[in-house]
């Protein structure tokens, strides 16, 4: 007899199409609430798993009454703490394709037609940026993953040109302003990161070169990191700067742009990221800004056979992936992964239905909204607007808040399914702060936001 497991089962299949189809057309998406009671979430979950198995529909039941609804939905226009997300319908249901297929994303000898797919949609990205043609990479977990396997090539290749000059310890400049990730990462690759202070937060190739004028640690450099849009303000680096001076003393030149680069769409703001075009790596997360589903980030490297020679995996069995065939393109052989999920197939089909006009409109109309909210908190009393915005996050003060007047406000906000506003930290002081990337988000969304403040 068959186990009963792998046997297609037309009312459970019913059942999930069914929520499917119900949590897909949710119009707006309900924000929820994450912060439920640990006590009750788990009283709903005991006994669910155990040896015979429990009825399909009791599971789900619980599923949709208890757990997703204790889950602040990150697609919800409203959702504006950290970085939200924004997948488009035909990305998300494309997602369940690759979720009903098990394709392997790991190699051309497994899933040729994968990375042709994929490829395509990271050669629009790679063509955006002023790439050359021959640049490529893959899609990883998420920017973190993507600044490390980006690094990892950096220090390797660097290395390898230094020769017996190369530095024992070596270097990453970084500025005082880049996300924890690329300090992470440099952590892990035995890297020493020095940290750049900055003017106003931007990074600049001026900035760098004066600080590492006379410092003991100046010949050790091997990599510079600049923020393509930092994740708490949105802040461009000085990516010409920064990349001519890379070019200059043959550094690894890589850009985190996991938040911001998908601005490079918008050809209102194309110019703030000139420079762009010089990176060695670069790192855009198409599951924030270019509305893809979890999880989605794309590492373009200019020249993709460095990064081959780094992240290759030899081991006897796997030696059959690799042939001279010169159409040959293993993603797994471009970061720190083997076995990975095809995961830049919701985007490829996302881009391919909508076409890249819509990404770009999409984008402007986050971008306008951004702009009118700081119009707005500058003409409201009592409200102060930090910085103006350069991308699509917004930072303000209420006259006379403390932290606590803020944190009071964001949980009443979330309890009452207002909206999801965390606060956050600028030079030292708690403000509001509002991260926008849904183009339903409205500016009067916004309006009755403050006027709960
Ligand atoms: C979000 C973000 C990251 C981390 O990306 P994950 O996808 O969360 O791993 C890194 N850098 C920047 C600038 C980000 O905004």
């Amino acid at each position: 007899m068959r186990n009963p497991m792998f046997v297609y089962d037309e009312k459970l299949a019913d059942m999930i199409f069914d929520y499917c189809r119900q949590r897909l057309s949710f119009d707006p998406v309900p924000l929820d609430y994450g912060s439920a009671g640990a006590a009750g979430l788990n009283e709903a979950v005991a006994g669910l798993i155990n040896d015979h198995g429990t009825d399909p529909q009791r599971v789900l039941d619980v599923f949709t009454q208890h757990l997703a609804e204790a889950v602040v939905s990150c697609d919800s226009p409203l959702y504006l703490s950290f970085i939200p997300a924004a997948p488009t319908k035909a990305a998300m249901l494309f997602d369940m394709v690759v979720s009903a297929s098990t394709m392997h994303g790991t190699s051309w000898l497994e899933a040729a037609g994968v990375a042709v797919a994929e490829n395509q949609a990271l050669a629009v990205i790679a063509a955006e940026a002023g790439l050359p043609e021959t640049a490529g990479g893959c899609f990883v977990s998420g920017g973190s993953a993507g600044n490390l396997s980006g690094l990892m090539v950096g220090r390797d290749t660097t290395h390898h040109r230094m020769g017996a000059k190369a530095p024992e310890r070596p270097v990453v400049a970084i500025s005082e302003e880049a996300h924890s990730s690329v300090g992470k990462a440099a952590h892990v690759l035995g890297m020493e990161s020095l940290l750049i202070p900055c003017d106003d937060h931007r990074l600049t190739g001026a900035a760098i070169r004066s600080f590492l004028d006379g410092h003991p640690r100046a010949d050790d450099v091997v990599t510079v990191v600049a923020t393509g849009g930092t994740t708490n303000a949105g802040i461009i680096d000085d990516l010409a700067g920064i990349g001519a001076l890379a070019r200059e003393r043959k550094w690894w030149f890589h850009v985190d742009g996991a938040y911001g680069c998908a601005a490079l769409f918008a050809p209102s703001v194309r110019s703030r990221f000139d420079g762009i075009e010089l990176v060695d790596s670069f790192v855009v997360d198409p599951h924030k800004w270019l509305f893809a589903p979890f999880d989605c980030a794309a590492l373009l490297y200019r020249e993709p056979h460095l990064a081959k020679a780094v992240h290759t995996q030899d081991a006897s069995y796997l030696d059959v992936m690799h042939t001279d065939a010169p159409e040959e393109w293993n993603a797994a052989d471009y970061a720190y992964h083997l076995t990975r999920r095809a995961r830049g197939l919701p985007l490829w089909f996302s881009m391919a239905v909508n076409g890249i006009d819509a990404y770009r409109e999409a984008i402007e109309t986050v971008l306008a909204v951004t702009q009118q909210v700081a119009d707005l908190i500058e003409a409201t009393e009592g409200l102060e607007l930090v910085r103006r915005p350069e991308l699509s996050v917004v930072m303000f003060r209420k006259d006379g808040w403390t932290r606590a007047d803020y944190e009071a406000w964001s949980h009443r906000l979330l309890r009452e399914q207002v909206a999801f506003v965390m606060p956050s930290t600028w030079e030292g002081e708690a403000v509001g702060r509002f991260a926008m990337l849904h183009p339903d988000l409205t500016v009067g969304m916004i309006a009755d936001i403050l006027d709960t403040m």
